[in-house]
């Protein structure tokens, strides 16, 4: 256990600008300098609208449950490589 790696710390992110990319796609960059993305997504499919929000940093997405926690890059990586439990 680190310092600041329990959940009850866990920082809220602070989302940027939204930046629309397409119709069904616009993202959001934490300013907190955790190099995560919230990317919005919209689809039409089978007659209903379908919206649902996933997390990127840079090329990776993020699999994870909620929010990925909002974390220096480098205790992030650190995150992804002990393959946290969902
Ligand atoms: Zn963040």
């Amino acid at each position: 256990m680190r310092e600041g790696w329990g959940m009850s710390r866990v920082t809220k992110h602070r989302w940027g600008k939204k930046t629309v990319i397409s119709l069904h796609k616009a993202e959001r960059e934490c300013q907190n300098g955790c190099g995560i993305i919230k990317v919005s997504r919209y689809e039409f499919e089978g007659g209903r609208d379908k919206f649902w929000t996933e997390y990127w940093r840079d090329l990776d997405r993020i699999e994870c449950k909620g929010t990925p926690a909002c974390e220096p890059v480098a205790r992030t990586k650190l995150y992804e490589a002990r393959e946290y439990p969902l």
